[in-house]
């Protein structure tokens, strides 16, 4: 197995509860250590600092002005926010809106669409360097690996191609397709089973007829991002039915969960893709402390290697990228537990 991991991700860290939620920000540094501990302790292969591949394929994905937004709203916001406090919006463009701001108190509300991604010191190193190990596992894959993990740093899968939100500013999984995309012409499936909806990686590949966008997640009626997540959101143009949502009740068995998990790999299969890419967030284990109905999906360890089991059928080169998963004392087990399943099954 094929790893990447770049210490700058511990640059970008708070201790700052969200404003608004009796929650602690949950998307601290020891989620990364806790992993790579796992993995070394498994001992499932070396860790590899990325390349760097430059902004090259993170402005494949995303807007120039949003890049040079997140690499200067810490320092202009200085005077107000003061000291080491972040940088977060207190006012959001929301429904409909007519005046694009170009000083930073309106540009934090206009490129976030929540509270739950300050942007810190280090914010832009880390999401640059997290950046960089999903493009690299993405270059290992396309060399002929069968499998590379990237230990991404903040997470990606709610950051848009202009909008950060949700703990994630640049979004590696849609950054590695694009790359794999680019580089050999080939069709590409992205299979997102974090907790949440991946509203960013959807609205990035919406009208694009060669990555397939398959996510399970919590219902959007009851569960974050809200907004994003229907069954109904199939994709539009050329690229209806590249789209395809499988909201879950907060509450489903572990049982129908894999059925789901089953119906989304047959999606998959039938699309003919060249590679996958897996966005791997934990949030969905029973133990999680994130969701917000006291309790996440029932999915217990032995399901995660049914979960392996299946995904692993697609036989697949395969690109996984870490996401959300906020039980830091079990996070790294359940990582490495994935992984070690995928080698296993294939
Ligand atoms: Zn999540």
């Amino acid at each position: 197995m094929e790893i990447l991991y770049s210490p700058h991700h511990a640059k970008h860290a708070t201790t700052l509860r969200l404003p608004g939620y009796p929650l602690p920000y949950f998307e601290i540094p020891a989620r990364a250590e806790a992993i790579v501990q796992a993995i070394r302790k498994a001992g499932l292969g070396k860790l590899d600092e990325p390349r760097d591949f430059g902004m090259a394929p993170i402005t494949d994905v995303h807007a120039p002005d949003f890049i040079r937004y997140l690499q200067t709203a810490y320092q202009s916001s200085r005077p107000f926010f003061e000291g080491t406090k972040p940088a977060i919006a207190d006012t959001f463009n929301g429904r409909g809106w007519r005046h694009k701001p170009t000083g930073w108190p309106g540009q934090l509300g206009y490129y976030s669409f929540d509270v739950a991604a300050a942007i810190l010191e280090g914010t832009w190193e880390a999401a640059y360097w997290s950046a960089q190990c999903a493009v690299t596992a993405a270059d290992r894959v396309r060399s002929g690996s069968r499998f590379a993990y990237a230990l991404c740093r903040p997470p990606g899968h709610h950051a848009a191609r202009d909008q950060h939100g949700g703990f994630c500013y640049l979004n590696n999984a849609a950054i590695a397709a694009t790359a794999l995309r680019r580089s050999t012409g080939q069709r590409v499936a992205i299979l997102d089973i974090d907790y949440h909806h991946g509203n960013g990686t959807q609205e990035i590949f919406y009208a694009d007829p060669d990555v397939l966008f398959c996510s399970l997640h919590a219902s959007p009626d009851a569960e974050y991002p809200f907004f994003w997540g229907g069954k109904e959101e199939r994709g539009e143009g050329e690229a209806i039915g590249c789209n395809r949502n499988w909201p879950l009740p907060h509450s489903v068995s572990e049982n129908d969960y894999l059925t789901a998990l089953g119906e989304a790999v047959a999606v998959i299969r039938e699309f003919k893709p060249g590679f996958l890419v897996l966005s791997a967030g934990f949030d969905f284990m029973e133990s999680d402390p994130v969701p917000l109905n006291g309790g996440s999906f029932r999915v217990g360890p032995s399901g995660l290697d049914s979960v392996a089991r299946i995904i692993a059928g697609l036989s697949l080169p395969t690109v996984i990228i870490q996401e959300g998963g906020y039980d830091v004392e079990r996070l790294g087990l359940y990582v490495a537990r994935l992984l070690t399943g995928l080698i296993r099954h294939t």
